[in-house]
């Protein structure tokens, strides 16, 4: 026991070494404690035996820190493994990348398709026929678009084609009320169509599911037949069917 150095006792020392190595020793005892142990044999081998300790303890702390970033990146790994990473987000998330572009492409391809799919024209087959205040030379073909006319004079003919198929035949006129869905108004005259189509005239409208269907109007008569078609008229008296060889007249 050698407590002659400043009056520190190797029992302070003691506990002095232990503040000093926790950085928690002020300038003054630090020097006091430096002076005990320059002197104190016993204190300075408690000294290198607590540094040793502390060092070991050190160690021990950053393996356990390594221990748990290596948990922690495991943890990682088996969260990405079921679906979800460190983020919260999906792997699939990065899907969107490829799946995005894809989608809309499609949509576009849809857009261009039913753009292209919804247009219609008149083709002249015979006569006069006018595509709204135009004429049609012989033969020619004229597009169609919503509110535009079609019509034949006495004698004349005319095929539309695209979005609307039918024949129109003399002295006929239809507008275009609609591509999609194929829409037409006859306001006189016959018109054959052959797949599904709407007409609406001044007695009702008649809808065409499938097959064919032949609508004529002249002077206030409305004729609807069919071969094999599903055709439906809808008229002020209601709905009705048209059956197949048995065609509908409707007076006003
Ligand atoms: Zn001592």
């Amino acid at each position: 026991m050698r407590s002659r150095i400043e009056a520190l006792s190797c029992r302070d020392a003691t506990r002095l070494v232990t503040l000093y190595l926790g950085a928690q020793l002020g300038k003054r005892p630090t020097l006091r404690l430096r002076a005990h142990l320059a002197a104190c044999e016993e204190c300075t081998e408690h000294y290198r035996a607590s540094v040793h300790l502390t060092a070991s303890i050190g160690r021990s702390r950053n393996n356990d820190r390594r221990t748990v970033h290596r948990a922690l990146r495991k943890h990682r790994f088996a969260r990405l493994a079921a679906g979800l990473n460190g983020r919260g987000k999906s792997p699939f998330w990065q899907l969107r990348l490829v799946l995005y572009p894809a989608l809309l492409l499609l949509l576009v391809t849809q857009v261009v398709r039913k753009t292209v799919s919804a247009g219609a024209d008149c083709l002249q087959v015979a006569g006069e026929v006018h595509v709204g205040i135009e004429a049609l030379e012989a033969g020619a073909r004229a597009p169609l678009f919503p509110g535009a006319w079609c019509r034949t004079e006495p004698g004349g003919s005319a095929h539309l084609s695209g979005a609307i198929a039918a024949e129109l035949g003399t002295d006929t006129a239809v507008l275009i009320e609609s591509l999609t869905p194929p829409r037409v108004r006859l306001a006189s005259g016959e018109l054959e169509l052959s797949g599904a189509a709407r007409v609406s005239t001044a007695l009702g409208i008649v809808t065409l599911e499938a097959g064919d269907a032949r609508v004529g109007l002249r002077a206030g008569v409305l004729t609807v037949a069919t071969r094999d078609g599903q055709v439906r008229f809808l008229g002020p008296d209601g709905a009705r069917d048209v059956a197949p060889g048995r065609p509908l007249t409707v007076t006003e």
